[in-house]
């Protein structure tokens, strides 16, 4: 099993071992900095994003939030801790539209927090507003079992 995880130096696209990251923290194979792929969540950029989406094998979760944003703040931990439960059968990623609007506008989202589940490149489901950690588990099911 392998997980796609953008480095935060260099903004490559780097394949990374899940069974390997359990024993040796990875590295970039580009820059060589360490990916800290035990953080579970993946903050990424509008062109992080489209690399991550594109690239990755397992479907991909996108929390487009903003700092100004309470409902979005609340959501924040069930995000992460989530993500550490099924981090083995989705990627986690968050992207702030406050400064990243283009990724926000390239998926139509009007509303935040927007949850944005792709797999293969495409959108599958999406689901805007905050939701207690049961509910966002369901609906990431739900996204998968439908495929
Ligand atoms: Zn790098």
């Amino acid at each position: 099993m392998s997980q796609i995880v953008i480095c935060k130096a260099c903004q490559k696209a780097n394949r990374v071992d899940l069974e390997k990251a359990q024993t040796a923290t990875p590295n970039c194979g580009h820059c060589k900095v360490n990916l800290p792929i035990h953080d579970s969540v993946q903050e990424v950029t509008d062109q992080t994003l489209a690399l991550l989406i594109a690239k990755s094998d397992l479907p991909v979760v996108v929390d487009f939030w903003a700092p100004w944003c309470g409902p979005c703040r609340m959501f924040a931990p069930t995000f992460k801790e989530t993500a550490k439960k099924m981090g083995d059968q989705f990627v986690f990623a968050k992207l702030n539209t406050e400064d990243h609007p283009m990724g926000g506008t390239t998926h139509g989202v009007r509303a935040i927090p927007t949850l944005i589940i792709f797999k293969n490149g495409q959108e599958l489901t999406r689901e805007s507003g905050a939701m207690p950690g049961p509910r966002f588990e369901q609906f990431l099911k739900r996204s998968v079992a439908n495929t």
